[in-house]
């Protein structure tokens, strides 16, 4: 018979880890400290296992689940591992854990899916520190198939391995990472969320045009304010606070003043009706106790931001507003003067625009209004413009210029509507939703690609993880289109240095610092998968 699995806390995690080691066929005890709970959750699992069946989705039926609830801690003592899913509270789980010593057998490992505390200061108190290892479920656990494997300083390599072994039979991917804040996936994925809100704040573009540019241009299933909306401000403000004070209020990870007065004034997002966007037909309905944004990713991929209006959290149309340049008015040159490798290849190929070759060598492609179209190396278009002594429009990044559906694009300041038109009219011809924003350094995607990379990069540099690991943990956790080291490798660590520098000499802010490791891969190209 397979190993005995116990776990305890029967709520949102509990449950449905207690579904997957089940299903996967071990015996499994569950005990929640709340009378009922556990029962109840066993009682969930079936009918769920039940309904997967019946879609034929899982070959197990629920009469084959052994699966139990127990009332009392000691009836855990047939355990071989112990998985505890309770409050994110340090001290409850240190006192849970030294309880749970006294009844399972000495080679029972005792893992953790704390989300935001250090395993290590868990198993601070345990008598037997070397079997007690992090293994970071996201929600829901039976759907998600990352499993963030997190040793803490004690943890002996055997209780690692089987851990990872074990978790792996149930079907899960398994990344290993060092236990520091927000382990892999929610310390890089702050900067998805927080250049949104900085973009936000600065009423660079409205809401629905930065979940518009990330999905259609950067290849993101969902916006970030969408997706915020739907994880709930609370919990993902929540998040982002933990890490950055983990880190000392490092500036990377400093959160965001307007998802504070969202959160203060009750607007959580899609559980309370609403958040940044208004979801008038989900008002009042409970999203469940989702405590942190483990449950972000998949919430992710089920939901979208269909039917929600947008509501500018705030937004004055100031003299910078952007604008939505209409169809109508595309004036798509015929011909354009390429000056060097524009890297704007692809993008004139799709609008069908001839492509002169022209005398200067400065990567910039010649409107016949005599205006620059610049590809978006972090400089803004006005800084450009002074040097170039020509209006500039410059052209966010992508993921991949041959599939993407929008364009965020800047004009320089002063510069006239003709040019505007003439590069909304070009990218429009080539299939891209245009939107016009305000001229901010890096645009929408190329800024939160480069501090995503950054964030990765550093990671991989302090050795959280191993590139693999972090790209598959990214991928899988958050489902980025690709991991954020691929994603360098795409666009080469010297551009994505290059947004890094121009936005950190942009705003001043440390923010943007680039990591020591990409700095040097920008400077050798080499690849960093
Ligand atoms: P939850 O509130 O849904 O469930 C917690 C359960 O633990 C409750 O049923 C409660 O009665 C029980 N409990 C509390 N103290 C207990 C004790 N001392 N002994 C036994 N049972 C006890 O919480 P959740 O969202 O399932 O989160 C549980 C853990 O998983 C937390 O550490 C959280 O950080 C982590 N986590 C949550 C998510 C998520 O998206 N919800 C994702 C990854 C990790």
């Amino acid at each position: 018979m397979s190993m005995v699995v116990a776990v305890v806390g029967a709520g949102t995690m509990g449950s449905g880890i207690a579904q997957t080691a089940a299903v996967a066929g071990h015996p499994v005890l569950l005990f929640d400290a709340a009378p009922g709970a556990a029962a109840r959750a066993v009682a969930g699992v079936r009918e769920r296992v039940g309904a997967l069946a019946d879609k034929g989705r899982i070959d197990v039926r629920p009469d084959d689940l052994m699966l139990t609830a127990v009332g009392t801690p000691a009836e855990l003592a047939p355990a071989g591992l112990v998985v505890e899913a309770v409050v994110e509270d340090l001290e409850v789980k240190r006192r849970l854990f030294a309880d749970l010593e006294e009844h399972v057998a000495a080679d029972c490992v005792l893992a953790t899916n704390t989300s935001s505390l250090s395993p290590t200061a868990i198993a601070a108190a345990a008598r037997h520190p070397s079997r007690i290892v992090g293994l970071h479920f996201f929600n829901p656990a039976p759907v998600m198939r990352l499993v963030e494997v997190v040793p803490g300083l004690e943890t002996s390599e055997e209780v690692i391995a089987m851990a990872g072994e074990l978790v792996a039979a149930w079907g899960k991917t398994v990344v290993r990472s060092a236990a520091t804040p927000g382990f892999i996936v929610n310390r890089i994925a702050r900067p998805f969320y927080a250049e949104a809100w900085r973009l936000l704040e600065e009423r660079a573009a409205e809401p629905a045009v930065v979940d518009a540019v990330l999905t259609g241009a950067g290849g993101f299933r969902m916006g970030p304010f969408a997706l915020m909306d739907l994880i709930g401000h609370d919990v993902n403000e929540a998040v982002t606070r933990t890490v950055w004070t983990a880190f000392g209020h490092d500036p990377r990870f400093a959160p965001s003043l307007a998802q504070r007065a969202l959160v203060e004034g009750g607007r959580l997002g899609r559980k309370t009706g609403h958040g940044v966007y208004a979801h008038p037909s989900s008002a009042g309905r409970r999203a469940g106790s989702r405590r942190d944004a483990g449950g972000t990713a998949h919430d992710g991929v089920r939901h979208d931001a269909e039917g929600a209006a947008p509501v500018a959290v705030r937004h004055d149309a100031g003299g910078t507003a952007p604008v939505a340049v209409p169809a109508e008015a595309r004036k798509a040159p015929l011909e354009v003067v390429a000056h060097g490798a524009a890297d704007l290849d692809v993008l004139l190929r799709r609008s069908g625009v001839a492509v002169l070759e022209g005398e200067d060598d400065h990567g910039t492609v010649e409107l016949p209004s005599g205006a620059l179209l610049v590809r978006c190396s972090g400089t803004s278009a006005t800084e450009l413009a002074a040097g170039h002594g020509v209006p500039v429009v410059v052209v966010d990044r992508t993921l991949d210029d041959a599939t993407a559906t929008a364009i965020a694009v800047a004009v320089s300041d002063g510069c006239p509507e003709r040019a505007r038109d003439e590069a909304a009219g070009l990218l429009q011809a080539a299939g891209l939703d245009v939107h016009v924003i305000d001229d901010v350094p890096g645009l929408v995607v190329a800024r939160t690609v480069a501090m995503l990379v950054n964030l990765a990069v550093d990671a991989l540099h302090q050795g959280v993880a191993s590139g693999a690991d972090i790209d598959t943990a990214m991928r899988l956790g958050t489902h980025y289109p690709v991991g954020p080291l691929a994603w360098d490798d795409r666009w080469g660590a010297a551009t994505v240095h290059a947004i890094l520098v121009a936005l950190q000499d942009g705003y001043g802010d440390p923010r943007y610092r680039p990591s020591p490791l990409l700095r040097r891969r920008a400077l050798t190209g080499e690849a960093l998968t």
